[in-house]
């Protein structure tokens, strides 16, 4: 007899594991099924940052949303703390934008104002900081003579990415979920009024199913019928050795560790699958990061390597049931680490058969009935140094 389960969610990074926590926490009998991943490891890969600031202009519904998430942030890292003893580094410290040049400085400044008049209340947390403003935030950087200035938001922060993931997972236990890792899903099955999965452990069946495997849901969507337009995006990040305490919030591209070494990532690249180290970009990189720090050039390199966002075709998130499919719902989005206190909050309750919450209402597959292309371009003010996105 197969083992049954309320729900099966497949796939146990950030995103699954927040989901899967909450409906853990509704009761619901609830199993989260993480194959070891060898690609598709985003949630292992990335820089940390809670960062809401300078993103989609033209859907305010995706700029509340990150705000949500921001703003639930504290909460989630303190339920952790305690049903987990896991801390996830949290701090809701504020971030900044560095600005090489003036051009760049009223380039950024002038997104600021038009996501500002997008808001229904004319408010948006963040402001255009001129460089001895920027200074006087973060005393002891030293910049570079060419930073002009930079953009400072109040609701970005920052949070260790793996002690989230596993913070996530061992609460997700605590409070009765199951977790079956080293668990692959090879094929997804109608079955009667539910699903079966046939896995690497066996075969599985429950009613609902969550599809939240990052580059894997694709894979599993056109077994059911359905091509969900997530793509990979490649990106690089270089690890510096440990500094002292003088970076106490990020940079968007430079972000100093819990543990106290520094990040430098930045670039997106459409390289499919293609893992490979690349250093051209990794040196363009850390040539922006010193021209804004010109110190980090006599920090010692720890480690590099390369991760696949997991990127929707119109880089806004996909939330929602699979077409033809009332019992399958699907979550894939970039940035699942900045999302990862609104999809704990409100996404179980969508399983559950509850509403989307409405700032992720628009976020339905829906959108690509327009001949595939979804919403139109994804505005985000990535630093300097990344390379050609599809952005
Ligand atoms: C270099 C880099 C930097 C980033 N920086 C940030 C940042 O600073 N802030 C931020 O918010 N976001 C950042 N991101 C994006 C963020 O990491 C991702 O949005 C997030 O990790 C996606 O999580 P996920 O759980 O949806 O996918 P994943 O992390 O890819 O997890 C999916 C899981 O599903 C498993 N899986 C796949 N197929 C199957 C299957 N068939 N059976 C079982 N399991 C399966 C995989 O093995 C994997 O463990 C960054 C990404 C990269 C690559």
């Amino acid at each position: 007899m197969q083992t049954q389960y309320e729900v099966i969610v497949v796939g146990g990074g950030i995103t699954g594991a927040a989901i899967g926590y909450g409906l853990a926490k509704r009761g619901v009998k609830v199993c989260v099924m993480d194959s070891v991943p060898t690609h598709s490891r985003a949630s292992r890969a990335n820089m940390g940052l809670v960062w809401c600031q300078s993103k989609a202009l033209g859907c305010p519904a995706y700029v509340r949303w990150g705000f949500e998430s921001s703003r639930l942030y504290g909460a989630l890292a303190s339920d952790i703390m305690e049903t987990a003893g896991i801390d996830i580094g949290y701090h809701a410290s504020g971030g900044v934008i560095p600005c090489l040049g003036e051009a760049e400085l009223a380039q950024r400044s002038t997104m600021i104002d038009k996501l500002r008049a997008e808001t229904a209340d004319g408010i948006y947390p963040a402001k255009t900081l001129s460089r001895s403003e920027l200074q006087e935030l973060l005393p002891n950087v030293e910049f570079g003579p060419e930073v002009s200035g930079g953009i400072w938001c109040s609701e970005d922060g920052i949070a260790s990415p793996l002690l989230l993931m596993f913070g996530l997972r061992r609460s997700f236990v605590r409070r009765g979920g199951t977790l079956l890792t080293e668990c692959r899903v090879r094929e997804v099955r109608r079955d009667g009024g539910g699903y079966a999965l046939t896995t690497s452990l066996g075969v599985f069946g429950c009613e609902k199913l969550v599809l939240a495997a990052g580059l894997g849901t694709r894979a599993l969507g056109l077994q059911l019928g359905a091509d969900i337009p997530v793509y990979p995006n490649r990106s690089q990040v270089l690890l510096l050795e440990r500094i002292p305490d003088i970076l106490p919030m990020p940079l968007l591209g430079i972000a100093r560790t819990k543990g106290g070494t520094v990040m430098i990532g930045a670039a997106h690249e459409n390289a499919g699958m293609d893992m490979t180290l690349r250093p051209e970009i990794m040196s363009q990189n850390a040539a922006w990061a010193m021209r804004v720090w010109p110190k980090l050039a006599s920090l010692r390199v720890i480690r590099f390597w390369t991760g696949l966002r997991v990127w929707p075709k119109d880089a806004y998130p996909i939330y929602d049931r699979l077409p033809g499919h009332d019992n399958v719902y699907v979550f894939a989005m970039h940035s699942a680490l900045t999302l990862a206190a609104a999809l704990e909050r409100h996404m179980p309750g969508f399983v559950c058969g509850e509403p989307l919450h409405p700032d992720a209402e628009p976020m339905k597959l829906s959108r690509f009935d327009n001949g595939g292309k979804g919403f139109a371009g994804f505005a985000a003010c990535a630093p300097q140094s990344s390379s050609k996105a599809e952005r």
